[in-house]
């Protein structure tokens, strides 16, 4: 039996916590018998004095098993996932779900909905009309045994312990530790019950963290503790000083996830990064004997059409239309007007504010302000210019999908405002910067 503040004195004094306590604590924070108060003192300790990286693996162990873990035994493949640190224009998840999919894994995916300035997973899904990201377990476990792929919600019993340790972070200035960051992103995935993980940490404007180095700081440290928690993981350093795809909201996302399976326009950056991710887990999952072997079975998967036949399988076996992907247009929410962005001025692309780009479709109503918001899945931007590419005066930086002019005329200032045009070309943006292993 401990004492909470004990606790806290001994971390708030720089001292190591045994596993016992910790476990102890987090215990507390999920039946409550430790308060608001003791929680946000806790958060500020380690925020101050860090934790090693044993503290961390007993932090997000306990997490971890604080709900349910899900087992996969009855699975004749191995359990596979990624997790983003958020982005914009981020669609990664829904084609690399159906692509290791069709090379054999297992991808029972529980991903996020929008956080601040970035774009999420579930808000996407949840533009094709019957998708429900809440199946039963049983449903959620047959669908990932059948298909090989399921991209679903967070349950209420997965990891409560982080739910209630997040909320109380939130509101006293703690999310910004790259000790609680790991805990909690692990706790959640771990829960899953996988094999093998492969995280996209974000680097760059539009990233969560703000530094290159604090990016490499959480891809070590989450790679460090999620092995020593019996997790095979790698981290890879992704670009985020532009929009990753070529539109960034929600139904507009889904449909470039869609013409990115069926061949029709695949942008390069978003295919790297895709590939990349993908192969990463290909050779975690010892499904590949290298990347290059694990590059040719996704490319297969691609110009086969089987990444394309697992999306649509999935969708459908999640309540989504049958034929989805082959009449997207008339399913997909459709924003009344659709406008372009004139280019103030003539010349090539040197900068992007992404974070802005990202606070703009969440003006748009297409991310949300409060958590309990409703958001606008068909409102969004679209055809987004890249660095590095010409414009001419009057010509469009990209599309803005709308519900009114007025939308339009809120919003234009702080795109405009988004775009550095100058004479010079920016160095060429690289879509992957390094593996952290
Ligand atoms: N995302 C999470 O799930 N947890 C954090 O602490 C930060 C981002």
């Amino acid at each position: 039996m401990f004492l909470p503040q004990e606790i806290i004195r001994k971390k708030r004094n720089g001292l190591v916590l045994s596993t016992a306590e910790i476990q102890w604590f987090v215990q507390g924070i999920y039946d409550n018998s430790v308060t608001e108060g003791q929680i946000g003192a806790f958060a500020m300790a380690i925020f101050f004095k860090g934790m090693s990286i044993d503290e961390r693996v007993a932090l997000t162990l306990a997490m971890r098993d604080s709900g349910t873990v899900m087992t996969w035994s009855d699975l004749d493949g191995p359990v596979v996932d990624k997790h983003s640190t958020g982005g914009v224009g981020d669609v990664v998840s829904l084609m690399l779900g159906p692509m290791v999919a069709a090379c054999g894994a297992f991808v029972p995916m529980i991903s996020g909905r929008g956080l601040g300035h970035t774009g999420g997973t579930l808000d996407k899904f949840e533009s094709i009309p019957g998708y429900d990201p809440y199946p039963s377990p049983e449903l959620f476990k047959k669908i990932v045994k059948d298909i090989g792929v399921a991209i679903i919600g967070q349950t209420g019993n997965l990891a409560p312990a982080d739910k209630r340790f997040y909320g109380i972070r939130d509101v006293t200035a703690t999310v910004e530790s790259i000790d609680l960051i790991t805990a909690s992103i692990l706790s959640k995935k771990l829960a899953a019950g996988l094999d093998a993980l492969v995280m996209d940490v974000k680097v760059g404007d539009g990233a969560f963290m703000p530094t290159y180095e604090d990016s490499k700081a959480l891809a070590e440290s989450i790679v460090q503790v999620a092995n020593g928690a019996g997790t095979q993981t790698t981290a890879l350093l992704t670009d985020m000083n532009q929009v990753l795809a070529r539109s960034a909201g929600n139904a507009v996302e889904v449909r470039e996830a869609v013409r990115y399976l069926t061949g029709e326009y695949r942008d390069e950056a978003l295919h790297e990064v895709t590939m990349a991710l993908c192969a990463e887990m290909l050779c975690s999952a010892k499904l590949a004997t290298d990347l290059t072997d694990a590059r040719q079975q996704l490319q297969t998967a691609l110009d086969s059409g089987l990444a394309l036949t697992k999306f649509s399988q999935m969708v459908t076996a999640l309540g989504g239309p049958e034929d989805f992907v082959e009449k997207m247009d008339t399913y997909l929410p459709k924003a009344p007007l659709v406008i372009d962005l004139p280019a103030p001025a003539s010349g090539i692309i040197s900068k992007i504010h992404t974070r802005e780009i990202g606070l703009a479709v969440v003006q748009l109503g297409g991310g949300r302000s409060r958590a309990d918001q409703q958001i606008d899945h068909a409102v969004g931007l679209d055809q987004i210019v890249k660095l590095g590419e010409t414009v001419t005066q009057g010509s469009p930086l990209l599309q803005v999908h709308v519900q009114s002019q007025k939308q339009y005329d809120e919003v234009k200032a702080r795109l405009l405002e988004a775009f550095e045009i100058s004479d010079s070309a920016p160095t060429s943006p690289t879509p992957v910067y390094e593996t952290v292993r």
